[in-house]
């Protein structure tokens, strides 16, 4: 029901209780005022009349009394009269039909409304003694005619009133439920989504201000919605923006990707693919041959008199004559060969497609020929020699190993002999073949306990104290004596064996460890790791047992890792570094500035020292170049927050000017060559070097 039905329903049912009550009250008060009226008028006739025919009477006068009937009849409101004798009835007159009646006096109105005649009567007496009496009837018509018009006119204007009321109330109810009748049409708008909406606001009421609050909520919610759009939009925008960047991102990292693959399966002089990435096709294509038994040709290049070339005309002559080969050979080969740089002065050719050995030998001849193109350099026309090896799949080897052996045989056969170009030859492996027996033997070696490790100091510059030792792996072979690692390191990491040879080096450094730290000696011993091992998810977790199992502090153990192992796949190395350096383990760049380093990179590697390489600094007094390299380095070292070490430190005037550079610590023939733990020990005590080193502390 609606508020207004409502309450045109109240007032109108106050309204008519009010009425009903009204109305009983005026008709009973009408009713009394009318009975106390008429209860005087009859009661006064009737005693007058009774007197003025007292004497006629008495004196029995009936033709008086006859008169005086006739003339009180003469009133509209007397129905009838009579006149008793107390022996009956003396004369009488008016309506038959009343007259006929037996007498009863009527006391109240009411009791005459019967028959609409007021019967009353009144006794003749004289000095007390009753002589008859006087009985009329009174027409109560005219009364009750009054009360029945009074009381329609009550009801009329009783309805009449209703119906006011209700219109009234109807009205009123309009009034009222206008305000109601906005809002509820206002929230209904903004249920539909009209959010602003507004609504009339009349007067200073409740509901004004209900209507007023309602405005201001609506206002409210649409200024909050289209802040959230305006919101909702701005974050669209950055949405896109994000996306945007991301996508811009994801193909500058994967440039980024492509050109660091690129970077560590290429050499940056030449551009040419380098060792890592010739071993990875000459396995495809072995494989590949394998099954289809196809014939290719593993050629090993190596050039002549290099060393006096570079020595000679400089380093940058030195960098145009590699340029010059390696554009000459990619001027020979087709697309489905590879020729890389295996590093200095070597290269390699694999070519896939030779149909025979002589076709083989005809590629190696017409490359060798390009080589021979007289070069520019500056003034001079120089002309630059090489010799070849070539090794054919399967006559010369079915392995990578056998043929890359036997090509570098057969180079060094040409190189010997003058030839040029030689095709391997059973004989020419006699020498070189030792490889492949020696890998035969390796892991048989590992087990037996055939490593030994030699120790090598550190020195710290400023202190000329040894802040630590690098452990460096040698192979006590039963028949050929104590081998070094460029005999099987090679070998090891391409037979898969270099896990099990790291994971020996590692545990004969931990038990170094423990024996030293039991003399009262705590350096810190480095540990060489391969390319293989930092490409090893596993490695980090492996090493963390291995100082668990041994018990050893992880800052005394240290981790030497080249350029080249990380850029080979950087994203698995920069991970295995980073988890190895939260080992606590300190870790450095080994061989710095013979591979491709990348700043970008180095600012995020976990390492702790640069290493520099050797070739450098054993050539800073000769070459201006290297002492710039080896200066730019320790800077750079220093930048980024780095300690700077030199390898091959030779000679005083190298400590010296290591010492002038601002190098933190140098390693080299010149303070000690490795030593076995047992001269090592002996040095230490004895050197001028180590004289006072007794427990140091390192750290
Ligand atoms: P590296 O890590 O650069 O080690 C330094 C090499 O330079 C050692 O050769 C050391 O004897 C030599 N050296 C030290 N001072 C001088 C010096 O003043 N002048 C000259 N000319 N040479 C010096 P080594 O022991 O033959 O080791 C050769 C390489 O074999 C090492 O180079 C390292 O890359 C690798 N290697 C050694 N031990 C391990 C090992 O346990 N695991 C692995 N994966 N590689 C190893
Ligand atoms: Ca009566
Ligand atoms: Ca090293």
């Amino acid at each position: 029901m609606s508020f207004r039905m409502k309450i045109i329903l109240g007032v109108s049912t106050i309204q008519a209780v009010l009425l009903v009550i009204l109305i009983w009250n005026a008709l009973n008060a009408l009713t009394a005022s009318s009975e106390e009226a008429l209860l005087k008028r009859t009661d006064t006739t009737v005693k007058l009349f009774a007197s003025t025919t007292q004497a006629a009477v008495l004196a029995t006068d009936l033709a008086a009394l006859e008169s005086f009937v006739k003339e009180v009849l003469s009133n509209p409101g007397i129905v009838y009269a009579r006149v008793l004798s107390n022996q009956g009835v003396l004369a009488e007159g008016g309506d038959k039909q009343a007259l006929a009646r037996k007498f009863i006096a009527d006391t109240r109105l009411m009791s005459a409304t019967n028959d609409g005649v007021f019967d009353t009567y009144a006794d003749i007496q004289v000095a007390g003694e009753k002589y008859g009496r006087i009985e009329m009837g009174f027409s109560a018509k005219s009364i009750q005619q009054l009360i029945a018009d009074v009381r329609i006119k009550l009801f009329a204007l009783g309805l009449l009133n209703l119906v006011l009321v209700g219109l009234f109330s109807w009205a009123f109810g309009i009034y009222l439920t206008r305000g109601l009748n906005g809002l509820q049409h206002g929230t209904q708008q903004i249920a539909e989504g009209t959010l602003g909406y507004q609504i009339n606001v009349h007067g200073t009421d409740e509901l004004a201000q209900t209507a007023a609050a309602f405005n201001a909520m609506s206002a409210q919610l649409k200024h909050l919605d289209e802040a959230h759009a305006k919101k909702e939009i701005e974050i669209h925008r950055l949405n896109q923006a994000l996306e945007q960047r991301v996508v811009e991102r994801t193909v500058q990292l994967q440039d980024a990707n492509k050109q660091l693959e690129h970077q560590a399966l290429h050499d940056t002089l030449t551009s040419l693919p380098n060792r890592a990435l010739l071993y990875d096709r000459l396995r495809t294509i072995l494989l590949s041959a394998q099954r289809s038994q196809e014939l290719f040709a593993l050629v090993a290049i190596d050039l002549d008199l290099f060393k006096e070339i570079n020595d000679n005309l400089g380093h940058h002559a030195g960098d145009l004559v590699l340029q010059h080969v390696a554009k000459a050979c990619g001027n020979i080969l087709r697309d489905s060969d590879t020729v890389a740089r295996m590093g200095g002065d070597e290269f390699m050719l694999l070519l896939p497609k030779v149909t025979d050995k002589e076709g083989a030998m005809l590629v190696a001849q017409r490359v060798l020929e390009a080589i021979r193109e007289p070069l520019q350099i500056g003034e001079r026309l120089i002309e630059v020699n090489a010799s070849l090896g070539v090794a054919l799949f399967p006559q010369h080897g079915e392995d990578e190993l056998t043929l890359i052996t036997h090509s570098d045989a057969a180079m060094y056969e040409a190189k010997r002999q003058k030839l040029g170009v030689a095709l391997y030859l059973v004989e020419m492996g006699e020498g070189k073949s030792e490889a492949v027996a020696l890998k035969g033997e390796l892991r048989r070696a590992i087990n037996d306990g055939e490593m030994v490790l030699h120790f090598q100091p550190k020195i710290d510059i400023n202190s000329s104290l040894i802040n630590g030792v690098e452990a460096l792996v040698r192979w006590q072979h039963p028949r050929l004596g104590l081998l070094y690692p460029d005999m099987f390191i090679a070998l090891a990491e391409l037979s898969g064996l270099i896990k099990p040879l790291t994971q020996e080096v590692l545990r004969l450094s931990m038990k170094q460890i423990r024996e030293w730290d039991s003399q009262g000696y705590n350096f810190p011993i480095a540990v060489n790791i391969s390319a293989i091992n930092l490409q090893d998810k596993d490695f980090p977790e492996s090493v963390a047992a291995m100082i668990a199992e041994y018990a050893v502090p992880s800052h005394r153990l240290e981790l030497e890792v080249t350029e080249t192992a990380i850029m080979t796949e950087p994203i698995v190395a920069i991970e295995n570094i980073r988890k190895l350096s939260h080992l606590g383990i300190q870790m450095s760049i080994d061989d710095f500035g013979t591979g491709y380093s990348s700043m970008a990179y180095l600012q995020k590697l976990h390492v702790a020292k640069i290493k520099i390489d050797k070739s450098f600094v054993m050539d800073m007094g000769a070459h201006e170049n290297d002492e710039v390299i080896v200066r730019s380095t320790i800077d750079l070292a220093h930048n980024l927050g780095l300690k700077a070490v030199a390898e091959g430190v030779e000679t005083q005037a190298a400590w010296d000017k290591l010492r002038d550079l601002g190098c933190d610590s140098a390693q080299g023939y010149f303070m000690s060559k490795p030593l076995t733990a047992e001269h090592f020990l002996e040095w230490v005590r004895t050197s001028p070097w180590a004289g006072k080193q007794i427990a140091v502390g390192v750290r």
